[in-house]
């Protein structure tokens, strides 16, 4: 099971893909977490990405593409993944299709959590209280939103026209979402 989850910033996507990968016993990529992790073993990749998720925006394709390319080399991804917060751009999209296809392998589907900009902005903050992320500031956290409608709505478009975009309704309680996600998924 290889599936993608799509949404914008605090649409609970991490709370979601915890679930989902429990359910598939599935491997969990966040190229959040695995950003935050290089910052704070203080990589070369850590020193690089640092002024960019500090202030919002995207940290390069070519990085982060560089970062998936070689996640996916690794043995535990065999019975599948869950990639949140990746693909963000149509260049990582794009690039993601050429890995998988060198690796014969193909995507199951893309859900796309929904939920609206009030909501997430006001969960975002609450959550940034206590979160210690450096990037949960009102206004990065503003700054996040507006990158997420430029850069990655357009993905939502992009996978719809293959077919294999699948919404989900990203408001109530976390089992009924996740129950809605299974459904869509099944
Ligand atoms: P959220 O879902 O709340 O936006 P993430 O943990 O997914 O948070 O991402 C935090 C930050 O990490 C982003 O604002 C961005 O700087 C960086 N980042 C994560 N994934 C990517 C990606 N695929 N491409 C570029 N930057 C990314």
């Amino acid at each position: 099971m290889r599936l993608i989850f799509l949404g914008p910033p605090g649409v609970g996507k991490g709370t979601q893909a915890k679930q989902i990968c429990e359910h598939y016993k599935i491997i969990h990529l966040s190229t959040g977490d695995i950003l935050r992790n290089e910052i704070a073993d203080n990589s070369l990749i850590g020193n690089e990405v640092k002024k960019y998720i500090d202030n919002g925006n995207l940290v390069p394709d070519k990085v982060i593409l560089r970062i998936i390319e070689n996640r996916l080399k690794n043995n535990d991804v065999h019975e599948g993944y869950l990639l949140d917060g990746f693909p963000r751009t149509i260049n990582q999209a794009e690039g993601f299709q050429k890995i998988i296809m060198d690796q014969n392998h193909y995507l199951n589907g893309v859900i796309s959590l929904t939920a609206n900009e009030e909501e997430l902005i006001k969960r975002l903050i609450k959550r940034g209280k206590d979160s210690g992320r450096s990037d949960e500031s009102p206004e990065i956290i503003r700054h996040r939103q507006k990158v997420y409608w430029k850069r990655t709505a357009p993905l939502l478009k992009y996978y719809n026209e293959k077919k294999m975009l699948k919404k989900v309704d990203g408001l109530g309680n976390i089992t009924d979402i996740t129950l809605r996600i299974l459904e869509t998924i099944d």
